[in-house]
């Protein structure tokens, strides 16, 4: 696109609008912010024949599985873009995981393969190029563990600083790992989540530090390009539903607007139903939907996918626009139900972390329901790599969760044998 499309950010509650001229997060009223554009004039045809000829290109912003869709990004100019290449992910068929579930026509979406093994890179490569095009030199947020992962990784590209608050308790290893080794100031604060999203925000209004929550509509905009990317490796083809954990709420919000636009283009004429799901011990807006109430913050929220532990989802009021907008559904699960569908993405050899098992957990459940058919198509987004947590998956296999009321129901027990043939022999048979 030779012209740029006129853009702006735009209050959810009251409809307030904004330029970019200055540094917001959200409305003077206190509402979320979209980043709206004007797509009247655009021709969705020639968009998407321009995405089609930028794909598989193999250096330049384009390269990257966000920027490909860069009109319907950040239209900003080149030279503030922060990338990793992030994004183009594979597309898996779910195999046993799909048979598990009950489906015929499951596919993964597998965002753990991003740079810092997390779908936070696509929404971070946006935020960072914000960071970039408003000067700033520090960086922050708060997170479970795969924010901090890859703000850190981000910042260094970039030559930012960054600094990190992560809650007291359980934080997956292979997450503060890879924020210590990228050189992300990491403040480990008294209270959870919910707190430290409170402290971060207040950091950032007075020391005039960039916030790279998902609260920033910027992470918004480079989340939806996996609805997009999907979306062009299926042709064009609309599934069914997809499946996402929610957490925060960020991501299911990105995935709906991304098809909003989409679909406002005419690129889709479908619209597929969204369905998000929580861990039971933190799930605010599956209980809402449930039961009809007031949106209402959980207080202590605990579940071993940690990175979904939010009772107080900063996004929760766009994520219920767009899934009423799919005519869509929101579910939670046990512990149980995700370890064991995590049990049998990782036994089909594609593995995730355990909160992005939701996905598998909740189609499953859906299924069983007779909410999803098990004809239909559906596309489960895998949010993690396996690898963040390996503590997780150990204690699974050693049946060692007892604590947690977690039984390892599908456990691929390590043994400890003689170093004899005949001890082999007796052990594979
Ligand atoms: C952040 C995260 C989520 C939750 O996404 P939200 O946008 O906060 O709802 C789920 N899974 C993983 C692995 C994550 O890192």
């Amino acid at each position: 696109m030779t012209e740029m499309i006129k853009s702006w950010l735009e209050c959810i509650r009251c409809g307030e609008k904004y330029d970019f001229s200055g540094i917001r997060y959200t409305c003077d009223c206190g509402g979320t912010l979209d980043l709206k554009r004007d797509l009247s004039q655009v021709d969705g045809q020639k968009l998407k024949q321009i995405w089609e000829d930028r794909w598989g290109a193999k250096h330049g912003i384009y390269s990257s599985g966000v920027w490909r869709y860069k009109e319907l990004i950040f239209d900003c100019e080149d030279k503030f873009v922060i990338t990793r290449q992030e994004g183009n992910t594979r597309l898996y068929d779910a195999g046993k995981a799909g048979e598990y579930a009950g489906l015929k026509n499951f596919m993964l979406k597998h965002e753990g393969e991003n740079p810092t093994g997390s779908f936070k890179d696509r929404g971070m490569t946006c935020g960072a190029t914000a960071a970039k095009f408003y000067g700033a030199g520090t960086v922050a947020c708060a997170s479970t563990g795969n924010t901090s992962a890859s703000m850190a990784s981000y910042a260094a590209i970039a030559d930012m600083k960054s600094v990190i608050f992560i809650p007291e308790g359980k934080i997956a290893y292979g997450k503060l790992a890879q924020a210590l080794a990228f050189g992300g100031k990491t403040l480990q604060i008294e209270g959870n989540f919910d707190d430290a999203m409170e402290l971060v925000q207040d950091v950032c209004r007075e020391l005039n530090i960039y916030l790279l929550n998902s609260i920033n509509p910027f992470r918004i905009e480079g989340q939806k390009a996996i609805g997009f990317e999907v979306l062009q490796q299926l042709d064009w083809q609309v599934p069914d539903w997809f499946i996402i954990p929610g957490g925060n709420l960020g991501n299911n919000s990105a995935l709906t607007k991304g098809l909003q636009e989409l679909h406002q283009l005419g690129i889709i004429d479908k619209i597929p139903r969204i369905a998000v799901i929580q861990a039971g011990g933190s799930a605010p807006l599956s209980k809402m939907w449930k039961e009809g109430t007031e949106y209402a913050a959980v207080k202590d929220p605990d579940t071993i996918a940690t990175a979904i532990k939010i009772g107080n989802p900063v996004s929760w009021e766009k994520s219920l626009r767009g899934i009423k907008w799919t005519n869509g559904i929101v579910e939670d699960v046990t512990e149980q139900e995700i370890m064991d569908a995590k049990a049998w993405v990782d036994a089909v050899g594609i593995g995730a972390e355990p909160a992005s098992c939701c996905s598998v957990a909740g189609a499953k459940k859906l299924v069983d329901a007779g909410i999803i058919k098990s004809d239909e198509t559906v596309v489960g987004i895998l949010t993690g790599n396996i690898l963040k947590d390996p503590d997780a998956v150990v204690g699974y296999h050693k049946d060692e969760l007892g604590h947690m009321g977690i039984k390892g129901t599908f456990a691929n027990k390590p043994q400890v044998i003689k170093a004899t043939v005949d001890a082999v022999k007796a052990a594979i048979n």
